[in-house]
């Protein structure tokens, strides 16, 4: 439907009337102030006044081959084009049988059976709800309870929500009770003041063993981990920390699932960051947002060959996985994960991603001299400036809100940050230039000295 009769007031007004935004307060919709996002370049998107801006956060963590690409809107478009929809039950599809092959290429170790999803959330709730129907499959009915973590964020089902462990988010919304314990957080940056990032690692090891220990082993189903936690402000985890909680997991058959929705398809410079950065082959991996930059919903939740031998043959005892969606594995998402991915091969993404990330991390690294900043701290192409505003003990507190007060000085100079509270987080396209790498930090850096 054309909008060419209609004025931007009348837009404007629609979305106050009748749309519901994620995450919104419901005080007064009138209040917000929204850009409209009606067009992109490459690492520029432009609002509904023509402005240019860089987009720091690529969306939400997702556009890795930036706007206007024409590849994988083509390869969409011809695939509707010819077979617009087929129902996953029972059919299949060439895309979407392309694509597993092709995600299973690049998995780590013997991951290899591919289920698709709508987007991440629905990836993270299909890995736990397959946890449970190989445990009840193998007469481990007991084992049930996920261990996540503070700050981590792995969606919004119910299931996904649950497992998330932001406590902002929390206090209106009923999460599944009594199946998920958080372990505190990981972020080296909060520690104890006397304490090294090695004692800090020891203690965070020791936090997972100590809880699996604590709930029994027999009633302890997964982990569940971002290799660095997202949007729970880019915290990278110690040095060692994933291989070692792998291996408290194996020591008490406990699963691993490692959430790259974010850190998946080229954020860290690789395919997946589990093995090539952290050096784990977890049982699980999910991953969404990258997997199409974005073009379309599709996400996908990538099973192991030894859970799936778990539960085959005899040992199926005839059960059905009673889990999956209409558009899973939908075949335009499909042809436009494969065109991504080719895009991503034809354009050697990867290999920029290595050559851009040690500027991206100079330059990220160097705002830690400004006085309103506590910790500049990211991996590969995320990045995250916390700002301390007052220390309680020897903790810093983080309940002022001047992540918004940077976020719109930027914008007035041309970038879009994310602001999480006392934070802003970035994860721009991920072919962005050296010269608008140096072009976003100069901005950021005279956003936080203007709001100091
Ligand atoms: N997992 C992680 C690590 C995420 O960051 C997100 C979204 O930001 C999700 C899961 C949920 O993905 P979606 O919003 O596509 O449902």
């Amino acid at each position: 439907m054309s909008l060419t009769n209609s004025n931007f007031d009348d837009v404007r007004n629609w979305d106050i009337e009748h749309h519901l935004h994620p995450w919104e307060g419901m005080e007064d919709p009138a209040a917000y102030e929204r850009t409209f996002v009606e067009g992109g370049e490459g690492i520029y998107v432009t609002n509904e006044a023509g402005e240019k801006f860089i987009d720091g956060p690529a969306g939400m963590w997702c556009v890795q081959v930036g706007y206007g690409n024409t590849d994988i809107p083509q390869a969409m478009a011809k695939q509707a084009l010819e077979m617009a929809y087929v129902s996953p039950f029972s059919n299949s599809n060439s895309a979407s049988a392309q694509l597993a092959h092709e995600i299973a290429k690049r998995t780590p170790g013997d991951l290899n059976t591919v289920f698709f999803t709508t987007g991440g959330s629905t990836a993270v709730d299909s890995a736990l709800r397959f946890v449970q129907f190989r445990n009840n499959l193998m007469g481990k009915r007991e084992k049930k309870v996920i261990i996540s973590r503070q700050k981590a964020y792995h969606g919004s089902t119910y299931l996904s929500s649950s497992v998330s462990g932001k406590e902002r988010d929390k206090g209106w919304l009923d999460q599944a009770e009594g199946l998920v314990y958080f372990l505190p957080n990981v972020n080296p940056y909060v520690r104890g003041k006397a304490q090294t990032v090695a004692e800090f690692l020891d203690e965070k090891v020791a936090d997972l063993e100590n809880a699996i220990l604590e709930i029994g082993p027999e009633k302890v189903a997964a982990f569940i981990a971002e290799p660095i936690l997202a949007s729970g402000g880019v915290i990278v985890p110690p040095k060692g920390y994933h291989k070692r909680c792998l291996e408290v997991c194996r020591k008490y058959d406990v699963l691993y699932i490692s959430d790259e929705v974010v850190t998946g398809f080229g954020r860290l410079g690789h395919w997946f960051a589990s093995e090539a950065v952290f050096d784990i082959v977890p049982d699980i991996i999910t991953c969404a947002k990258g997997l199409t930059s974005g073009y379309v919903p599709m996400g996908a939740c990538i099973i192991s060959d030894r859970l799936i031998e778990d539960i085959s043959g005899d040992a199926s005892k005839g059960a059905t996985f009673s889990n999956g969606f209409t558009y899973s594995g939908h075949p335009v998402s499909a042809a436009a994960a494969l065109a991504n991915i080719e895009v991503f091969e034809r354009d050697h993404i990867l290999e920029h991603v290595h050559k851009v990330t040690p500027l991206f991390l100079e330059r990220l690294h160097a705002l830690a001299e400004l006085p309103l900043v506590g910790d500049a701290r990211g991996e590969g192409l995320m990045g995250c400036v916390e700002c301390h505003v007052k220390a309680e003990g020897d903790q810093l507190s983080m309940d002022h809100e001047v992540g918004g007060m940077i976020d719109a000085h930027c914008a007035k100079m041309g970038l879009l940050l994310r602001p999480l509270i006392n934070m802003c987080v970035f994860s721009p396209p991920l072919v962005i230039e050296e010269a608008q790498i140096n072009q976003m930090f100069d901005i950021l850096g005279e956003g936080i000295r203007r709001t100091t």
